[in-house]
């Protein structure tokens, strides 16, 4: 992993920082010994880390405790779905990418699920996604509720 993110000791904000630095200066002017700190939320992705600070940060600020790393990478995976899936102008084309990536990213998904797409990309209702996939022979359920590409 490139990157990883600390936890300053001296002003408590959270900073992105390449793994192979060791050592890296806060905004608030602490020098931070990388080898004496855990990184936190590993990734090779300058975006995801970007994102992530952000959302330690907002959290911090809120006085909320920081969000746990299984948390944040679920919520990352919907958000790179959908903006995935955003682009694409075919609507059942877009539709089959969605169930496609959520059934590689959880092996079997809920309408939940799609319904947490739905709302970020904002076009079909999760319910009408399921029907036309369902109708199309592009998904099927495989258990109570739950369901996966073929
Ligand atoms: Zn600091």
């Amino acid at each position: 992993m490139k990157y990883g993110v600390v936890v300053c000791p001296k002003c408590g904000m959270a900073k992105g920082v390449e793994t192979v630095k060791k050592t890296t200066i806060c905004q608030c002017g602490r020098e931070i010994h990388l080898s004496r700190m855990k990184l936190k939320y590993p990734t090779d992705s300058p975006q995801e880390l970007a994102r992530t600070v952000a959302d330690v940060n907002a959290a911090l600020r809120g006085g909320k405790p920081v969000p746990s790393e299984k948390r944040l990478r679920k919520k990352d995976s919907y958000t790179i779905i959908s903006e995935r899936a955003k682009i694409i102008k075919d609507p059942l084309e877009r539709m089959q990418i969605i169930a496609s990536e959520l059934t590689t990213l959880k092996s079997e998904f809920t309408l939940d699920d799609l319904r947490r797409v739905a709302a970020m990309i904002g076009k079909d209702s999760a319910e009408d996604m399921l029907a036309r996939l369902q109708e199309h022979n592009l998904v099927y359920q495989v258990g109570e509720g739950t369901y996966k590409t073929v």
